[in-house]
């Protein structure tokens, strides 16, 4: 099947899903748009008001800054897919449950693996922690990291920025950033960072003796690690060739740069 009609599909089965408990209060699923060759996707937590209204992702307040957001960085709303991790609207824009939330996974498994994009932009804590778990949003937002051969970024939510100055600061200091990671995915090659698998221990489970041994993230490590002191594009550890850069020390270095 074509990336086209894989999403037209799954747009589809959300429409009439009624796998968790939200379908019983939306009005409209919103499985999200853009282009199925979008190179960027941006993932959100779940659809607003305005959203469950019209079927369509970030199209109120939250949305307007994002458009706001997006332009500012000369990146076009129409050559990004934009979707949720939840499809239907959380009655009175509640977080999304963890039953909703892997009710749901499938779909956006599905619309990721369809359009295949090498960006994809996390806008919020839920989307965030899909792809790096055990993280906290304020201590790596703005810090992209490969996770299975894209280039995952993590922002503040649009609507939690909205209503906090810090949180827009920081918001839009990160978007302001992202013409600059998106030329560095491209260049640093998506095949040879797909390649390279590591194994990178999440920030907050540094493993101590006697302790059972912490569940292990699966990452990609990249094809060049880019040093945000010097700006420069750095080899990766290469744990075969001793002879090759090392870099001891903090782990989470490997993906989190
Ligand atoms: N907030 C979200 O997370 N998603 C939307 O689609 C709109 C607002
Ligand atoms: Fe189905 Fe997702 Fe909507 Fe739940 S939120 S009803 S799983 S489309």
């Amino acid at each position: 099947m074509e990336p086209t009609e894989i999403l037209q599909e799954v747009a589809n089965q959300v429409s009439a899903c009624k796998l968790c408990q939200l379908s019983f209060s939306r009005k409209k699923a919103v499985p999200g748009e853009g282009p199925a060759s979008a190179e960027i996707m941006l993932i959100g937590e779940g659809p607003g008001f305005y959203e469950n209204e019209q079927g369509r992702p970030f199209v109120g307040a939250a949305g307007n800054f994002l458009n706001e957001l997006l332009q500012k960085a000369g990146v076009g709303r129409k050559d990004v897919f934009i979707t949720n991790v939840v499809k239907c609207r959380p009655p009175g824009n509640r977080d999304p449950m963890p039953e909703e939330l892997s009710a749901c996974n499938a779909y956006l498994e599905r619309q990721i693996e369809a359009i295949d994009p090498l960006v994809i932009v996390t806008l919020g804590r839920y989307s965030m922690s899909k792809f790096l778990p055990n993280v906290r949003i304020s201590e790596v937002h703005g810090q992209p990291a490969w996770v299975r051969g894209r280039l995952v970024i993590p922002m503040f939510h649009p609507a939690a920025a909205l209503h906090q100055p810090s949180l827009k600061t920081s918001v839009e200091r990160d978007f302001a950033r992202l013409p600059e990671w998106i030329a560095q995915a491209r260049s640093s090659g998506r095949q040879a960072a797909a390649r390279q698998t590591v194994e990178v221990p999440g920030p907050d489970q540094a493993q101590t003796e006697g302790t059972k041994p912490a569940p292990m993230l699966t990452m990609q490590a990249p094809a060049m690690l880019f040093d945000l002191d010097d700006l420069t594009l750095k080899p990766p550890v290469d744990e075969e060739d001793p002879s090759a850069p090392t870099q001891k020390g903090n782990p989470t270095q490997l993906s989190l740069f």
